[in-house]
């Protein structure tokens, strides 16, 4: 091989090196670019966040914020199912970067998390037994049976209510069927979460109060080390709301009614 050929393939041979180097930049490049934002909810409260036909497509009024949110900031959504009373655990120990999941803005909460601008307005409401006249607010449920999801505000609330028991289970379900199984005499939840069971369940034997207990805000969860996170989440989330994907949302699920 002469002289000239070598050179000729030492460069040809550098070249390739440079773009297989190239490349491999650009792939790294790729890789970080994709930031993931670890999403943590209780996917156990429809209309908010549930498992649907597919169990691994989480649906909902959350799940539709939050990844229209990531998508705003230019993040990938990754969302993860935790018990709700392990949520804000789960983000002090930077297991998740934010919580969605129907969660109530409080005093309590605020000790351990910041929480985005308010994105729903909720409250609690009762749901009875149709054929039960004896309870017809929040006032008739002393001595009286009652369920509700652990770690929620209806559990801290039923506490003060001067029932004869109150059954802390593990999801919005749960209470429901303690209900149908006559276990208690009634449940507490926020109100659009036993409105929608009474949609989806066809369940005849029940009805909802229509008074309401509280008035509660959700807000999403971010680790209070996080405070930039909870800026890029407040920006997404107005933008959404002026650009009117916000009420699009809101009107898939909810319907017009405010
Ligand atoms: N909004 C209630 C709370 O924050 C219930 C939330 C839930 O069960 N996902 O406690």
């Amino acid at each position: 091989m002469s002289k000239k050929i070598l050179v000729l393939c030492m460069a040809a041979l550098m070249a390739v090196m440079a773009m297989v180097a190239g490349c491999g930049n650009d792939n790294k490049k790729a890789a970080e670019g994709e930031k993931v934002l670890k999403v943590g909810t209780n996917a156990d409260f429809a209309p908010f966040e549930f498992q649907g036909a597919d169990p691994s497509a989480y649906e909902g009024f959350d799940m539709d914020l939050i990844r229209a949110i990531g998508e705003e900031m230019g993040y990938k959504v990754e969302i993860n199912n935790v018990a709700f009373d392990g949520l804000i655990p789960s983000l002090e120990a930077g297991n998740i970067d934010v919580i969605i999941s129907g969660m109530t803005i409080n005093e309590e909460r605020k000790q351990k998390v910041l929480f985005s601008d308010p994105y729903y307005k909720s409250g609690l409401s009762i749901m009875v037994a149709k054929s039960d006249d004896s309870i017809k607010g929040f006032q008739d449920l002393k001595g009286k049976k009652i369920a509700v999801q652990i770690g929620t505000t209806s559990a801290t609330e039923a506490k003060k209510l001067g029932s004869a028991e109150v059954k802390e289970l593990n999801s919005s379900a749960d209470t429901f069927i303690e209900l149908n199984a006559k276990g208690v005499d009634a449940v507490i939840n926020d109100r659009p979460v036993n409105d929608r069971y009474i949609v989806e369940s066809k369940n005849d034997n029940v009805k909802v109060l229509p008074e309401l207990l509280t008035s509660e805000d959700y807000g999403m969860a971010i680790n209070k080390k996080n405070a930039d996170l909870q800026t890029k989440i407040n920006e997404a989330l107005k933008k959404l709301k002026d650009n009117g994907k916000y009420d699009q949302i809101y009107a898939k699920w909810f319907g017009d009614k405010k």
